[in-house]
């Protein structure tokens, strides 16, 4: 069974959420696909040791048999080539290694190169293992390394997933192909502008899903209003409770500061694997 921990926007507590839910149920892995501020290994002892470098194909280009027809700058959607005239340019920055240039070519003056643009990890502790992706500084586009990373699942029988904040490709990349996704949000007027983008976005991929408010208490009821106007399961509420805040700041899950908190995170699989089945 594979869940993705969604946010409409960074630090509504979705890494707290997918750490605390993977630790709480067996033979449970955890996998963040945050690959530019990955921060689930926070919680865990062990550091987190490389495992595999993630490349994408670039694209070379002989400009001895180039004939400067256009036809790769017209396909690639990124803008990463200019043909213009005798000159071709090639922003390597904007390509994303989809490889339909060196297929376009009529002359076959495009070969194509292994670019680094990232790595896996692994860390975590026995009971649950922990992968991760870092995104190299400087590269725009890690949803090659997300891909990878969602094809480790299987390693045990429920995989978790940290997704990237916000409505883009890597929080889309992981949110589909998922059994049910969890959408973390806070009851304020930021936190429900957020959930609704979100939901709007998970129904056009149509993967399952529910909504945790966290920090309940700091705002008021429009979230929960929301959710049951648009029939959206509310799965359960996490108190704006200080000692949450002190264990977050020394790195400790708050199922192993707080044992009542996995209890709820048990009850909380079980009724997404109820809404699931
Ligand atoms: S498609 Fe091939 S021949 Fe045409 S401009 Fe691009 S590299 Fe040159
Ligand atoms: S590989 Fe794809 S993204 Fe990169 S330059 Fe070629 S067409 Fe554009």
């Amino acid at each position: 069974m594979k869940i993705t921990v969604a946010s409409g926007k960074g630090g509504t507590g979705k890494t707290t959420i997918a750490v605390n839910l993977a630790l709480s149920v067996e033979d449970a892995m955890l996998i963040d696909c945050d690959v530019e501020g990955p921060n689930s290994h926070i919680f865990f002892k062990e550091p987190m040791v490389k495992l595999k470098d993630v490349s994408i194909p670039t694209p070379r280009f002989d400009l001895d048999i180039c004939t400067y027809c256009g036809k790769c700058s017209d396909f690639c959607q990124y803008n990463a080539i200019s043909v213009v005239q005798d000159k071709l340019l090639f922003f390597e920055e904007l390509c994303h290694g989809c490889g339909g240039c060196r297929i376009i070519c009529p002359v076959n003056a495009i070969s194509e190169e292994e670019h680094i643009i990232g790595t896996i990890e692994k860390g975590g502790e026995e009971e649950l293992p922990l992968y991760h992706g870092r995104l190299n500084i400087g590269e725009p586009f890690g949803v090659p390394i997300i891909r990878e990373l969602k094809g480790l699942a299987g390693e045990r029988p429920i995989t978790i997933f940290d997704s990237p904040p916000g409505t883009a490709c890597p929080a889309v990349e992981t949110m589909r192909d998922v059994d049910f996704c969890i959408l973390v949000t806070e009851p304020t007027p930021f936190g429900l502008h957020d959930l609704k983008l979100s939901v709007d976005v998970i129904r056009e991929i149509g993967t399952p899903f529910g909504v945790i408010v966290n920090r309940d208490g700091i705002g008021d009821d429009r979230v929960e209003s929301y959710c049951e106007r648009e029939n959206i399961p509310l799965l359960a509420r996490i108190p704006n409770d200080l000692e949450i805040a002190r264990l977050y700041s020394e790195g400790i899950p708050m199922v192993k500061g707080i044992p009542r908190y996995e209890e709820m995170f048990r009850e909380l699989f079980e009724r997404i694997r109820g809404l699931v089945r």
